[in-house]
């Protein structure tokens, strides 16, 4: 019978495959805290008298983050963000255990409705040319939302749950397509680029799904298990996270080391090579793109145009 590593203690509840590690519930908790403020800390986060907002989904990834910021910083301005997208059932459930996230660790919230403020829900898209692929324009909405919101309200810094498997597995696509300008978007802090664009940062890039899974276990974070009902995963998609899977057998720290090669190595040889595309404002709502409509503005339309 195996013992926690760290203080013996029988019975771990934490087994962390690519570590071939076992904690107990309080010593994976001191360890995934620690690991964290490193991250932050590494690739310089947050500074001095930041307003960060968190976007939380609900889902274990960002329920985990909102939680550890608090814990390792508990002077800083945070205000959690959910963004409700109308999809039934499912969403409700969503913004009902973020509210109960949000009062169990005491932060200032924001709920957009994208009903009530847009007049347009997710499953609209279904009747639209999205129809097969809904997670895209869902995505492109949450995003433009996400800093929009951000920027509108002061915020210095917008903080979202990106762990490190989904990292890999975009980094992996991207490097397949060998997407130059998507590939220089993918780092633990995205600067702002324009007066409208809020910085991004990714304290949990580091951290893999599994991590966060036992973190938000341990500590009791209110999380909506399960997937999104419109997120069915591609054969290809299910077969890449397979290999990904089976490559990390064999080589043991494979994500890890993909991620910090890509941010270490080449990230800083392709942005030497790469010319950002100039933006201008969208001729609707005045926020930046590289067109005159924005991709959220032309997506709106669409999905308004559905009825
Ligand atoms: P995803 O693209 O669904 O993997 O989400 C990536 C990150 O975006 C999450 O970790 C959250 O920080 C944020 N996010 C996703 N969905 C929402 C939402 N409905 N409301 C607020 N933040 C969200
Ligand atoms: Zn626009």
């Amino acid at each position: 019978m195996r013992n926690c590593k760290r203080c013996g203690g029988a019975n771990p509840e934490v087994h962390l495959g690519y570590a071939k590690l076992s904690l107990c519930f309080e010593c994976f908790k001191e360890f995934y805290e620690r690991k964290v403020r490193e991250t932050i800390l590494k690739y310089k986060m947050l500074g001095e008298k930041e307003r960060v907002l968190v976007a939380v989904s609900g889902g274990k990834d960002s329920g985990a983050l909102l939680f550890v910021l608090r814990r390792l910083f508990p002077k800083l301005s945070i205000t959690a963000l959910h963004i409700n997208m109308g999809i039934p059932t499912y969403s409700e459930e969503c913004e009902s255990k973020f509210r109960e996230l949000v009062r169990m660790v005491d932060v200032d919230s924001i709920v957009y409705d994208v009903r009530r403020e847009l007049g347009i829900v997710v499953p609209d898209f279904l009747k639209t040319v999205y129809a097969g692929r809904i997670c895209s324009p869902c995505s492109t909405l949450k995003r433009y939302l996400m800093n929009r919101i951000a920027w509108e309200n002061g915020f210095t810094k917008l903080a979202t749950g990106h762990n490190l498997d989904d990292t890999v597995e975009v980094l992996f696509n991207l490097y397949l397509q060998g997407d130059v300008l998507q590939l220089i978007r993918l780092k633990p802090v995205l600067p702002s680029t324009h007066p409208k664009l809020v910085a991004k940062i990714k304290p949990l890039i580091e951290m893999t799904e599994e991590e966060n899974f036992f973190y938000a276990q341990a500590n009791g974070i209110p999380v909506k298990g399960g997937k999104c009902p419109f997120a069915g995963e591609s054969r290809s998609q299910e077969r890449k996270r397979g290999t990904i899977s089976a490559i990390e057998k064999e080589i043991r720290g494979f994500k890890h080391l993909f991620f910090s090669s890509h941010v270490k190595r080449l990230l800083p040889a392709l942005e030497r090579n790469v010319e950002l595309p100039t933006l201008r404002e969208c001729e609707k709502c005045g926020m930046p793109s590289t067109e005159s409509l924005c991709a959220f503005c032309r997506r709106v339309e669409i999905a308004r145009k559905a009825y």
